[in-house]
């Protein structure tokens, strides 16, 4: 190869690396952002707070062993350990391990957390498998957004129920932002009364979501308007959701212990959040009728 050659493809590699360098290091500050270490914390009753600041991950003790919902980032993982061992109960006591959706920010730590607890992991039928391929294949990602992937033990249909040590969780899947977006939903304990909780799966419109004719995800328009639904039909009272700003986590964390009502008893953020949800899905539809991108002016992941 010629001298000028050689100095014309370095030229080209470092102007390649510099372009790149600075995108990677600004995704991996954003994901680091969003895993930020925050103390454990009782919710109410026997829920408990256990994930990063912004990934959630909720802890469910039983006596007959406890139920974790969502596992961050892989890189969460050892906060969420952390985190459950400083509230006094153990990781090997998980026996059952949920997913809100098959992206790398919720469920990048379910493989490590299954091994590490020995729990079962139970999903809804229709992200088992981009579950069980680790990302690869997303409707809108491609495989840009791997993660490690997660063997399903339990599949469940849209409305099934998981009973386990007293509790009774409601797998509702709100679609939309992925294929199987799964929303839990139980009741819980706390001072002698009731109330349902329901962690919501997201309703976040992405950067590149197509709501006209969406040949990888067709129904997607269709499925984003019965979540709209689905979601205000429940008689939530206790709002939490895949990420901890959808639910105004850190101020309610702060209020907790003063006098009154817990809370996290919000139905009305719980609905104030699905509304502005429509709104954004609206907008991005409108934006992409008029030959918009379509993006709403959200993010692509999340
Ligand atoms: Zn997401």
């Amino acid at each position: 190869m010629r001298r000028s050659t050689v100095r014309s493809l370095l030229i080209v590699l470092l102007v390649l690396a510099a372009a790149a360098g600075p995108t990677h290091a600004e995704l991996s500050e954003r994901w680091q952002k969003m895993n930020q270490p925050v103390e454990p914390f009782r919710i109410l009753g026997n829920l408990y707070y256990v994930g990063a600041n912004s990934v959630t991950s909720f802890l469910i003790t039983t006596p007959d062993g406890h139920i974790l919902i969502d596992g961050g980032f892989e890189e969460t993982v050892p906060q969420i350990e952390a985190n459950i061992a400083k509230l006094g109960f153990e990781l090997e006591d998980v026996e059952i391990l949920l997913n809100s959706h098959a992206h790398f920010d919720h469920a990048g730590g379910l493989a490590r957390l299954k091994k590490a607890s020995g729990a079962r992991f139970m999903a809804s039928e229709i992200e088992a498998p981009i579950l069980e391929r680790g990302g690869l294949g997303d409707d809108l990602l491609g495989d840009e957004a791997p993660f490690p992937k997660i063997e399903v033990d339990r599949m469940l249909k849209d409305g099934e129920t998981i009973e386990h040590g007293g509790m009774r969780l409601t797998a509702h899947v709100t679609a939309g932002h992925t294929r199987g977006c799964t929303s839990w939903a139980f009741e819980v304990e706390d001072a002698g009364e009731s109330h349902l909780a329901v962690s919501i799966c997201s309703l976040s419109v992405l950067d590149g979501m197509k709501f006209g004719e969406d040949p990888t995800y067709p129904t997607i328009a269709r499925d984003f308007g019965r979540s709209f639904e689905t979601l205000e039909a429940l008689p939530c009272e206790v709002f939490l959701a895949s990420h901890a700003g959808f639910f105004r986590m850190k101020e309610k964390q702060e209020k907790l212990g003063e006098e009154g009502p817990n809370p996290f008893i919000d139905r009305k953020g719980y609905l104030k959040y699905i509304d502005r949800a429509r709104e954004r899905f609206k907008e991005a539809v409108a934006k992409e009728q008029a030959g918009g991108d379509g993006s709403g002016g959200s993010s692509r992941s999340s």
